[in-house]
């Protein structure tokens, strides 16, 4: 039988951890949500309220429910305060180094029986669970950008990941009116292998000249049948989580054809990360998007 989660545990505040928060809560579980500083927590609240309010003007939330379910999502300073939960998901920043830390100092704060989930875009699950105290109950549970809109979510089990957690991890995302989709424990696993050199080809494109931001877009937009174009996408996604996913997938599989490309890693030097930060491939700080190049 499979072992019911009643409350989550998220690290990393950011747009995934609060969109999971979000959907988490909205569902009827508890939430503690943990980040680096209370600042970087309460801009994640923030964008759960502002996402919420979008959600009752549309008509698919109404305010009892927006009410019940901020009041199930509790800041949570430290992970000492996430000694009881059922499942904790790390969506901290796109990096092995800072993934590594936080499970180390995670595991010793939780509770015998909790899972540990990962929503990484592209590192082994197999490799992160190897810094874990408990490999059999990690996971990869990837959802999609933006969490609330997003049906799909990945499962990736490592090598060690049992059953009980496969299952656990399945039922989870069933509560939650998605639908998972199963990936091996290769490098971005499914979609973002798919979907990230298709980006990195687009900011080729770009860097040889070959069209200009918008003429990229609009070509794969109306041309594709693509609702964003791959530029628009990267900036969404955030141009420092791109970066990093190719460079998984250059190294994982070394092959050249993952090259990331030089313009990407310029973009990122130059902290232009895409919307997070109101400039990348697009400059968003005026009433609308103006290319950058
Ligand atoms: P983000 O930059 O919006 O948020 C990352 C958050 O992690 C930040 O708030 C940061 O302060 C926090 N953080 C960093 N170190 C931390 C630590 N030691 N302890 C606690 N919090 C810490 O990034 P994001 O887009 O939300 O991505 C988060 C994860 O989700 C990454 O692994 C990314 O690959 C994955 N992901 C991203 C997307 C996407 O489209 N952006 C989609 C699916 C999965």
């Amino acid at each position: 039988m499979a072992f019911e989660i009643r409350k989550i545990g998220i690290v990393g505040a950011g747009q995934m951890g609060s969109g999971i928060a979000q959907v988490c809560a909205v569902a009827g579980l508890d939430v503690a949500i943990n980040d680096v500083s209370q600042e970087r927590i309460n801009a994640g609240l923030a964008t759960i309220n502002g996402n919420m309010a979008r959600l009752i003007a549309r008509n698919q939330l109404n305010e009892a429910q927006r009410k019940a379910a901020l009041e199930r999502i509790k800041p949570a300073a430290s992970f000492s305060h996430l000694g009881d939960c059922d499942l904790v998901i790390e969506a901290a920043t796109e990096n092995e180094e800072v993934k590594r830390k936080i499970f180390t100092a995670l595991c010793p704060s939780l509770a015998a029986h909790a899972f540990v989930a990962t929503n990484t875009s592209s590192i082994s699950i197999t490799r992160l669970a190897s810094t874990t105290d408990r490999p059999e109950r990690f996971i990869g549970i990837h959802f999609m950008n933006p969490v609330p809109r997003m049906q799909l979510v990945e499962l990736i089990r490592g090598i060690a990941t049992e059953d009980q957690t496969f299952e656990a991890a399945k039922a989870f995302i069933a509560k939650l009116g998605k639908t998972a989709t199963v990936s091996e424990d290769f490098p971005a696993f499914i979609v973002n292998r798919i979907l990230l050199p298709m980006i990195n080809e687009a900011i080729y494109t770009l860097y040889e000249g070959v069209g200009t931001v918008e003429a990229i877009d609009t070509a794969m937009r109306l041309g594709a049948n693509h609702p964003m174009g791959p530029l628009q996408l990267a900036d969404f996604i955030g141009l420092d989580t791109c970066l990093s996913v190719m460079q998984v997938l250059h190294e994982g599989l070394a092959d050249s054809k993952y090259r990331p490309c030089p313009l990407l890693v310029k973009y990122v030097e130059a902290g232009w990360l895409g919307r997070k930060t109101q400039r990348g491939f697009y400059d968003y700080r005026g009433e609308r998007p103006v290319p950058t190049r």
